[in-house]
């Protein structure tokens, strides 16, 4: 293990422990196929923290000869529903992984689960106990302390095949009767003292149905589904390194067709980020989100309505790598790879988020001009778009400043700046209403300075973006912030750490025509504003646009209320 180590701190991006192991496998000729699975439980949407557990299963059987599965461990059918099983499907395909013909279900193993359970009793290898969960849970022991054996643990195997059969036929209610394998209630490791391996359930199976009086563990329907499945490296991540001996113990007195090995690695976690299903259900359940695809979420889903593109998932999974030792990774690593890839991608447009009404009083009245825009200064070949310039116009209410501090370079009384691609203007007037509030500004424009320069050399410090009045078109915008305003938000208490300001909505915004006109899905750069995707609740007329993440990262600033 600590080579393991060693090699996991030392690994080159793509390289980490477990692939040197595959190619040490595959090198000794111990396989010549390496499989792999991605084994979901079907109770609730899938996250970021999936995501890394997708791209190393996915993304080793993409690199060595062999495949992956994708299968859900669907042993609790109190908690799994089919719209799970459907989520996990897109998600899957969405971060552009396929399992091809290899879907699996271990509720598809039922049969040979309780097969094989019966040939332990009969081994005299398990037990049906009579003892009550709290019982069991009193009797398990401590860290410190040996457990104690069941009254029961010493039944005969006639009497025990007789209950485990009667528990099958749904004679027994719920929490009546567990089924235990005989390992040793004294072991060190508290999963080897005897754990439950049937429970009895009456409840309906989103596949079985109502066959199933009794449902099997996850402990022991993982393994032995990795052993039907033929998987050679059963990856998962290190909360199940102590359950290792016991699966393996499973491995060895079952009749199973294949033995996998099992490997752990370090679950990723993300600063301002809870990754666990259980918090993710309450916040979806008591509506501190919208659902399960609320653009907050660290879901997959909502990852996708906010507008991250699966490859800078991809690029993130990549360079966090894999290794052994747990650790919280800074969420602005994943909102670096974004918009990274955004910025490549990304067409841009002009978007006023607030608008504040600006009139060029020299500009002849009822004139439009048609003003050129790039949509990528690096990419000629996205071409170029028309924009509509006339007498009034908006301008972004931030880049106003009455009274402004001396390092204040953008509009503000008597100053001049440069409208992007157009002209510069000078300030000359601020009306107000009866509230006193700034709601027109009166400026001038030189003509002279068409395309942005001045031709008497003159310079400008800000160059600012605006919309056409006439020709803007009104738009929701939704801006978005960290969930949490606690680096690391506490699970057993996360409501406390929610950040009163994760979701700020613009109802009076302003877009580009070509942007309302587009249907594109593609996430655009709003000049100086940020990313944004188009919201599925978007009608005709009214477009929504979710705000993917900003141009820099200033939520640390806005946190701490200096912004
Ligand atoms: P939770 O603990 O929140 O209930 P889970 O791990 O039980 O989530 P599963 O559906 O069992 O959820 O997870 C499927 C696979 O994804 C497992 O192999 C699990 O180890 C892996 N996984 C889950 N969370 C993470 C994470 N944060 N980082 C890496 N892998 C993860
Ligand atoms: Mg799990």
């Amino acid at each position: 293990m600590a080579s393991e180590l060693a090699v996991a701190e030392t690994a080159e991006a793509g390289r980490d422990f477990i692939r040197d192991i595959i190619h040490a496998g595959l090198a000794a000729k111990t396989y010549t196929e390496i499989v792999t699975r991605f084994p979901p439980e079907p109770n609730g949407y899938l996250h970021i923290g999936h995501a890394k557990s997708i791209a190393l299963n996915f993304g080793i059987a993409q690199e060595f000869p062999g495949h992956c599965n994708l299968r859900f461990d669907d042993t609790n059918p109190i908690k799994e529903e089919q719209e799970y099983i459907d989520s996990i499907q897109a998600d899957v395909r969405w971060l552009g992984y396929d399992w091809g013909e290899n879907l699996f279900y271990a509720s598809d193993n039922f049969d040979q689960l309780y097969e094989w359970a019966e040939g332990l009793i009969r081994k005299g290898l398990a037990y049906v106990d009579d003892q009550s969960q709290e019982e069991i849970r009193a009797a398990r022991g401590t860290l410190t302390e040996p457990g104690r054996n069941s009254p029961h643990r010493e039944r005969s195997v006639e009497e025990n095949l007789d209950l485990f059969r009667r528990m099958k036929a749904g004679e027994f209610a719920n929490g009546a009767r567990v089924m235990r394998p005989k390992i040793d209630m004294a072991s060190a490791n508290i999963n080897m003292r005897d754990p439950v391996l049937y429970r009895i359930l009456h409840a309906t199976h989103p596949r079985t149905g109502d066959k199933w009086s009794i449902y099997p563990s996850y402990d022991y329907a993982h393994g032995q589904s990795d052993a039907i499945e033929g998987i050679t490296h059963s990856l998962c991540t290190l909360e199940f390194e102590d359950h290792r001996p016991l699966y393996d113990w499973f491995i060895d007195k079952l009749p199973v067709p294949s033995h996998p090995r099992q490997y752990e690695f370090a679950r990723l976690n993300l600063t301002y980020t809870l990754l666990s299903k259980r918090v993710l259900t309450l916040l979806v359940r008591d509506r501190h989100v919208s659902g399960w695809d609320d653009p907050r979420m660290p879901t997959i889903a909502g990852l996708r309505r906010r507008g991250v593109p699966p490859g800078a998932i991809r690029e993130f999974i990549k360079r966090i790598g894999v290794a052994k030792a747990n650790s919280v990774v800074d969420v602005g690593m994943l909102e670096f790879c974004i918009r990274e890839e955004l910025n490549r991608t990304a067409p841009r447009r002009m978007a006023v988020l607030r608008p504040l009404k600006v009139v060029i009083e020299n500009y002849p009245e009822g004139q439009i001009e048609e003003i050129e825009a790039i949509n990528h200064p690096d990419d000629p070949s996205a071409g170029t778009r028309r924009i509509a310039f006339g007498r009034e116009l908006f301008i972004e209410r931030d880049d106003f400043m009455e009274n402004p501090p001396k390092k204040f370079f953008r509009l503000s009384p008597g100053a001049e700046v440069r409208l992007r691609y157009a002209y510069f203007i000078r300030c000359r007037e601020v009306i107000k209403n009866a509230a006193g509030e700034v709601v027109e500004l009166r400026c001038s424009y030189d003509p002279a300075t068409r395309g942005g320069n001045a031709p008497d050399g003159r310079k400008v410090k800000a160059t600012l973006h605006w919309l056409p009045a006439a020709q803007a078109r009104p738009a929701e915008i939704r801006l978005y912030n960290q969930l949490f305003s606690n680096p690391s938000p506490d699970a057993a208490n996360f409501v406390a750490d929610l950040n009163p300001r994760s979701l700020e909505i613009l109802r009076d915004a302003r877009i580009e025509p070509a942007i309302a006109d587009s249907n594109s899905a593609a996430v655009m750069q709003f000049e100086r504003q940020g990313y944004f995707a188009r919201d599925p609740d978007s009608t005709a007329d009214r477009p929504i646009f979710n705000r993917t993440i900003g141009l820099r990262d200033t939520f640390a600033k806005e946190v701490s209320g200096k912004g």
